[in-house]
Formats: structure tokens, C-alpha cells, sequence
């Protein structure tokens, strides 16, 4: 069965665990202690739910690294499952974003009725924009606290669908909902009898998903083992297929090649195909290193030591061409930027200074990425694992980038 991504963004407190806790509840996804704990809490706290205090928890925990199953973040409707990534904080969302941690289809944004459009209202769709998702669902949450008021609710429908419109974002459904009551995710609300569209259930479920996979081989090198004798090459494969005897080339080098086997855990295979984790035996394994790019013969990608970019800086400061390092798939290089054509203030998109030096915390770079040795690279929408990078400074990931 298919398995779509979503992501659920928005400003702080507008509502984002509580609808995620309402998501698992309402199609039974949640396990019966984590139901009974949802009842006691609430209980004690003198509530109908508290879902948000469960979730927070939940995702506390994970964060800890503790014994909490994934498994619970997924739930399943008639047509398909989903998996939600949870993003805790801001940072953590953006860097998990770009880094590809998490690759969503689908992304939700939930606006407080009562609170309206913040700081992060804006700043989430903007890397949504840049990393391409373009099946948005904005729900217009706690709609209880404005006695569900169409007036209020059209106010702001207008107010985030010309915000959005400047990014160039245009969401499929706006959705009236309280997150909290369970209003208008499953089950249709009673109380705004005004609103004839659909549910949050219903709305994603009316998403096709496009199929991403391509034809044209790209595997990273991730490691190279030596096991009786015989050189392994082991990587994921990124996209496109390999069958043993396939004509290949091993990049940025450039040297044809030629599939001897597969392997995978002790058994041979004669083919293999997108995501999975193999082993390879080479003709020739001479000057094959950690990092190199297996290609097909005939599709290459783009190799490249300068390239434009969009960069979200994550750290202290930026300088232009101050040593960095550049991770791109297993490709590790030295590199500078050369130049920030413009430098953007990431929650009102306001363009900060053209041609400028430095790039602080939360900004967003338009810059030009001068790579020390060449790497092999890709459009960003093309294929995301060869298109996105991140930069290291002073051994942290400082900036998360997307290659266009
Ligand atoms: P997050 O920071 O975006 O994850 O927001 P939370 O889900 O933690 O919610 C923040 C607060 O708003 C919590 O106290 C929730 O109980 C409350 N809340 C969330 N959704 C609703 C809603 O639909 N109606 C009302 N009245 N309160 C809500």
C-alpha cells in the first residue's frame, strides 16, 4: 500500500500536536495505554482531551532516543497509510527538512483563528516553496475560540492565500477545523454548517502522489569493503536500477566501468533497483573511492565545482569565502561561498541586501557555492539526494542548501 509523507507546520501553539494527536485518535492509530493516558490526563487537567500534552511527550521522549515506537506517528485511512514527521522545534524542522532527514509529499499549515498569521505562519511555506511540495493543506485551527465564525474564517483564508500567493504557493483546500474537538478531521463539524468542503481526512486522502522514480542510474559510494579478496562497493541506490553486466561510470572520474555482481547479505542478486542498500563487485576497483558516484553510461549528471544555490543558515554568521565543508550524498569537499546575490529574511521573505558579505542565523542565502574538487550534483527537483547539501563550519551543521 502506498505510504505518503506529511509534514505539519505552523507557528507555536497553533495547534500542530494537537492535531496530530486528534489524527491518531480519530482512525484508531493510537495504542490503549497511550489513549488511556490522553483520558487521564485530560481528566486531571479538567478538559474534554488534551492530546497535545501526550504528543509532546511522545515526541520528548523520541527525541531522547528512548523506546518509542515509530509506528506511532502513522495512521491509515481507506485509500492509504501516512506517516507524519513530527518537526519539535524550528530549527530542527528546517534542518530536517533540507537534509532530507524528512521528505514530505504533503505538507499541512495550521493557523490559530484567534491569533491569525505569525512570524512562523510565513516561514514554514517559504521551505516548502524551496523544497518543492507542492500538495499544501492549510487548516485554519481553534476555530471553538472564535464561535465558529465564517466571517473571521474568511478573513483569514484571504489574508494567508495572498501571503502564500508571493511564494508562489497555492493550497489545494482551506479547512475550517477545531483540533481540539475534533471537529472537521474526521467527522464533518456541526457547528459551522457555512463550510461545504471537505475534511482533513478527506483532503489528503484526494492527493495523487506522483511516482518519483527515475529512470537513470545514481548510486553514492557510501563504503568499500574488502571481503575475501574482493573488493565491496557498497551504497544505496539513489535512483534508476543496476543489473550485473550493466555498462557504468564511476564519477567525477569518468572512467567506464562494467557490474560484476551484487550482493547483498551473503546471497547474489542479478538486478536491484531505487532504495535499496547493496554491494558491488567491479571490473575494475583501482581508483573507486568513498564518495564517487556510480552512474549508467548514458544518462550522467551535472559535475560541477561552482553552482547556484539557496542556502538556510542555521549558525552564528556567514562570511563569503570562509573555508567550509560541503556534504552532498557521501560526497565530503572543501568550499567557499563566492557570493550571496541576495540575502532574504525568512519569515517575511523581505529581501535584506543584494550583493552582500555575510548571511546571519535564519536567513536565506541566494548564493554561488565554489566546491574545491568537482562533485557530481543534481537539481534539487530532479533528485533531491544528489540536489541537496549541507554545509559544515566548526564541525556543526550550519546551513542546510538546495541545489537549482
Ligand atoms: P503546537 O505548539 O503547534 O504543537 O500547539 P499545541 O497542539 O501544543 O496546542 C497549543 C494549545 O492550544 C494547547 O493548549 C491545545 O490544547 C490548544 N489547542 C489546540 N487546538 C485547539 C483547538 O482546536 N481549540 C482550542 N480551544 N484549543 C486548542
Amino acid at each position: 500500500m502506498e505510504q505518503v509523507k506529511i509534514v505539519i507546520t505552523g507557528h507555536i501553539d497553533h495547534g500542530k500536536s494537537t492535531l496530530i494527536g486528534r489524527l491518531l485518535y480519530d482512525t484508531n492509530s493510537l495504542p490503549d495505554d497511550k489513549i488511556k493516558e490522553i483520558r487521564k490526563v485530560s481528566e486531571d487537567l479538567g478538559r474534554e482531551v488534551e492530546f497535545a500534552y501526550v504528543i509532546d511527550n511522545l515526541q520528548e521522549e523520541r527525541e531522547q532516543q528512548l523506546t518509542i515506537d515509530t509506528a506511532q506517528l502513522f495512521f491509515k485511512t481507506k485509500k492509504r497509510n501516512y506517516v507524519i514527521i513530527d518537526a519539535p522545534g524550528h530549527k530542527e524542522f528546517i534542518k530536517n527538512m533540507i537534509t532530507g532527514a524528512s521528505q514530505a509529499d504533503l505538507a499541512m499549515l495550521m493557523i490559530d483563528a484567534n491569533e491569525g498569521i505569525k512570524e512562523q505562519t510565513t516561514r514554514h511555506p517559504y521551505i516548502i516553496k524551496m523544497l518543492g511540495i507542492k500538495n499544501l493543506i492549510v487548516a485554519v485551527n481553534k476555530m471553538d475560540l472564535v464561535n465558529y465564525d465564517e466571517i473571521k474564517f474568511n478573513e483569514i483564508k484571504k489574508e494567508i492565500l495572498d501571503s502564500l500567493s508571493k511564494i508562489g504557493l497555492n493550497p489545494e483546500f482551506i479547512i475550517p477545523i477545531s483540533a481540539l474537538k475534533g471537529e472537521n478531521i474526521l467527522n464533518k463539524s456541526t457547528n459551522m454548517d457555512w463550510y461545504n468542503g471537505l475534511t482533513i481526512l478527506e483532503a489528503l486522502d484526494k492527493f495523487e502522489i506522483e511516482n518519483k522514480i527515475k529512470n537513470y542510474l545514481r548510486m553514492p559510494i557510501q563504503d568499500i569493503y574488502d571481503i575475501d579478496n574482493k573488493k565491496i562497493i557498497a551504497g544505496k541506490i539513489e535512483s534508476g536500477k543496476i543489473k550485473v553486466g550493466d555498462e557504468i561510470k564511476i564519477l567525477p572520474m569518468n572512467k567506464n566501468n562494467k557490474v560484476k555482481s551484487i550482493e547483498a547479505f551473503n546471497s547474489r542478486k542479478d538486478f536491484a533497483m531505487t532504495g535499496e542498500n547493496i554491494g558491488l563487485t567491479l571490473e575494475n576497483d583501482n581508483d573507486v573511492k568513498v564518495g564517487m558516484i556510480i552512474s549508467d553510461s548514458k544518462n550522467l549528471p551535472k559535475i560541477k565545482k561552482e553552482f547556484n544555490a539557496k542556502l538556510f543558515w542555521m549558525n552564528k554568521e556567514l562570511n563569503l569565502n570562509e573555508e567550509l565543508i560541503l556534504k552532498c550524498a557521501t560526497q565530503e569537499v572543501k568550499c567557499k561561498v563566492k557570493k550571496i546575490n541576495k540575502r532574504i529574511d525568512s519569515s517575511n521573505l523581505d529581501i535584506i541586501e543584494e550583493n552582500s558579505k555575510i548571511l546571519k542565523e535564519t536567513e536565506v542565502g541566494e548564493v554561488v557555492i565554489e566546491t574545491e574538487k568537482e562533485i557530481v550534483v543534481e537539481n534539487f527537483s530532479d533528485l533531491p539526494e544528489l540536489g541537496r547539501f549541507v554545509i559544515i563550519k566548526d564541525l556543526d551543521i550550519s546551513g542546510a542548501g538546495i541545489i537549482n
